[in-house]
């Protein structure tokens, strides 16, 4: 097979959860270059939606926009049956708050639960089947640094990166024998909407640059790059394993 060939998504349809910013609009964006059709989802339409949607329409690709909010149990359904067939699932949005334990509600938790962790599984639940039938399918869900260092302020996000992962491992070694492979990016801090306000306090922003041995925040295309890896053909041996693009700061 030749490199491009290896990277062609024609013919392939993905979802990337998540995807009108940040990280999942980067992959999103790389799959509709390699070929893919893909689903844009966020929790609602906005701007940021349409925008995504025009540049990969501008570029030559093709993509859709579902708008349903992870949190609502209803919405996760509505989402799946909007979706019908899928070739790639990219598990990419996710719900935070920085505050400790003791300040965390019942609300809070269930909202983190739900987005992070439950409809996570029940996008799973839903598209495997048909995964399992033309045997062949990616699921990528999108960790965090959190998962393996849990931050002091992120309890519960944390705790659900780590489960997420856990239920990764479960479906790798499940569907390895129908072509799909199952994987799980751990970012760690990459320029993104979620961490301007925290990263606008310089002290804060230093502490945590010296946590990381390359010494710089990352980009959403340095996780994309390898998303299209675990998505394509290029990928179809590797399942179950969970890569860091954090430079270094996992370790
Ligand atoms: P972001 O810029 O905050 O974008 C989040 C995306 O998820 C948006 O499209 C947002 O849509 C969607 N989303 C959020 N809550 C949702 C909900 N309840 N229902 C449906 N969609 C929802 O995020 P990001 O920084 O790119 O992070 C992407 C992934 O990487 C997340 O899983 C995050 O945990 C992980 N991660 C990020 C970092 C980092 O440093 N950025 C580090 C480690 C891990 P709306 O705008 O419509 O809500």
């Amino acid at each position: 097979m030749n490199l491009k060939k290896m990277f062609d998504l024609n013919g392939r349809i993905a979802l990337v959860t998540g995807s009108s910013r940040g990280i999942g609009q980067a992959i999103a964006m790389t799959l509709a270059d390699a070929g893919a059709q893909i689903i844009i989802h966020a929790s609602r339409n906005d701007s940021h939606m349409e925008k995504t949607v025009a540049a990969i329409r501008n570029n030559g690709g093709q993509a859709r926009t579902i708008a349903a909010d992870l949190a609502s149990p209803e919405e996760v359904k509505k989402l799946i049956d909007a979706v019908g067939e899928l070739d790639i699932l990219v598990l990419n949005a996710s719900a935070q708050s920085y505050q400790s334990l003791e300040d965390f509600t019942p609300e809070e938790f269930h909202r983190q639960y739900e987005v992070n962790l439950r409809s996570s599984f029940e996008l799973v639940q839903a598209f495997v089947p048909g995964m399992k039938n033309r045997r062949w399918g990616r699921i990528l869900a999108i960790g965090s640094v959190n998962q393996h260092k849990p931050s002091a302020r992120l309890p519960i996000y944390s705790t659900t990166k780590a489960a997420l992962n856990n239920l990764m491992n479960n479906c790798a070694r499940q569907y390895a024998s129908f072509g799909i492979t199952v994987n799980n990016l751990a970012p760690g801090v990459i320029m993104t909407d979620r961490n301007v306000d925290v990263l606008n306090d310089e002290a804060y922003r230093n502490k945590v640059l010296a946590m990381i041995p390359a010494g710089r925040f990352g980009k959403a295309e340095e996780c994309a790059s390898l998303a299209l890896l675990l998505c394509s053909d290029a990928g179809s041996y590797i399942t179950g394993v969970d890569i860091s693009v954090a430079g270094g700061m996992q370790l």
